[in-house]
């Protein structure tokens, strides 16, 4: 019987590998690719064809120069047959090769760091924002490479109850500033699925109090291109908060700028860490000014989060004396500097909940989007009644 050569390839949206060697099933060798514009290796996403039936190894031979090395501890590569149903692959890491097994029932097997969000499930969400008839969707301006940097608006004067509160205040959701840090994304679309339907009580209360902004994906440039932390100048958007540039960070400007314009009562900055197999935030308690008032909002946004989702906890995340404290070039510390907001880091972990592991599919895009809808009634609860 003829069968087809095996071949690595990443051609594709978000793809990232540098094939090395596809001889031999048993001994079939990458590398991780940097980012387009920086020195930074962890993002991969490819397909392995020509499989079929093959009890294949795929070693991944730079694994211990990644960005992230104690990612790899306990990691397990992420593996789907539809694009669809993504799962776990048995992995090992030695301090220098991962290495993954699979056999596959199928000529073509995709592999990825992370389940990944497609750019067309981007454009699939604005177009379904829109059309729900309440929300609405604003192009701010356009990425260095010239993509569209889109913001969602779910709420606004058509939603305001007569003798209601008034003006709305703005809620802020930004994901993916990393773009290999593709939960975001999907925690980003949990969220607006819940504020868009019309029978939930608790989306209805949050819109009668305030207007939320998200940006799905501020780093569209960084996501098409398969990086992990970086845009087309290679800049890490989270370090460009401070003072951000046309030319180096127009994404963070185009977004800061409209925050200026709407003020910021509360704002979700949305990541996933590589090494914590955990959910956490990280919240802006060093930055200059942080008074009694917002540390009492951030408890009770904290208490309220962990009512709403048993996958968020409060017992693992940064060390409180973290090099970054008051670092007012980060999203959320520089939102909680301005305006005084609830303002947050949110971290999902790439492996799994160490708390309520999942062993067939780990940390997934569909937990992350729960979590974006169980985020809704922690915010919603901090707008109060
Ligand atoms: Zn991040």
């Amino acid at each position: 019987m003829i069968r087809s050569m095996i071949a690595i390839s990443c051609a594709f949206d978000s793809g990232s590998i540098e094939p090395l060697d596809t001889a031999d099933p048993a001994c079939l060798r990458v590398a991780l690719r940097a980012d387009s514009h920086a020195d930074i290796r962890q993002w991969f996403h490819f397909r392995v064809s020509g499989v079929r039936g093959l009890a294949c190894a795929l070693r991944f031979e730079n694994a211990g120069q990644a960005t992230y090395p104690a990612g790899w501890q306990d990691y397990r590569v992420c593996a789907s047959y539809d694009r669809n149903d993504w799962f776990r692959l048995p992995t090992a890491f030695d301090g220098s090769v991962m290495t993954t097994r699979f056999e596959s029932p199928h000529d073509t097997i995709w592999l990825a760091y992370f389940e990944p969000y497609p750019a067309e499930r981007h454009l699939a969400l604005l177009g379904e924002a829109q059309a729900s008839g309440r929300a609405r969707v604003e192009r701010l301006g356009a990425s260095i490479e010239g993509r569209d940097l889109d913001m969602i608006v779910v709420g606004g004067p058509s939603t305001i109850v007569a003798g209601g509160p008034a003006p709305p205040r703005a809620v802020w959701v930004v994901a993916r500033q990393h773009p290999g840090e593709t939960m975001a994304q999907w925690f980003v679309e949990g969220l607006l699925r819940r504020l868009l339907d019309r029978s939930d009580p608790v989306a209805r209360a949050a819109l009668e109090r305030a207007v939320f902004h998200l940006v799905p994906n501020i780093n569209p440039d960084g996501a098409a291109r398969g990086n992990l932390r970086t845009n087309a100048a290679g800049a890490n958007l989270n370090r460009e908060w401070a003072a951000p540039d046309a030319q180096r960070s127009p994404e963070v400007l185009l977004v800061r700028e409209r925050m200026i314009a709407t003020g910021v009562h509360a704002f979700v900055d949305a990541h996933g860490d590589e090494a914590l197999p955990f959910v956490f935030i990280d919240g802006p308690e060093r930055v200059p000014g942080f008074d009694a008032a917002q540390a009492a909002r951030l408890d009770a946004f904290r208490r309220n989060f962990r009512l709403a989702s048993p996958d968020f906890q409060t017992v693992h995340g940064y060390r409180s004396d973290k090099a970054t404290q008051a670092n007012l070039s980060l999203a959320s510390k520089w939102v909680a500097h301005r305006f005084g907001a609830l303002s947050v880091t949110l971290e999902m972990p790439f492996k799994d909940n160490a708390d309520a592991p999942d062993t067939r599919a780990g940390w997934n895009g569909a937990r992350s989007a729960r979590l974006g809808e169980a985020a809704l009634v922690a915010l919603r609860a901090d707008l109060g009644d």
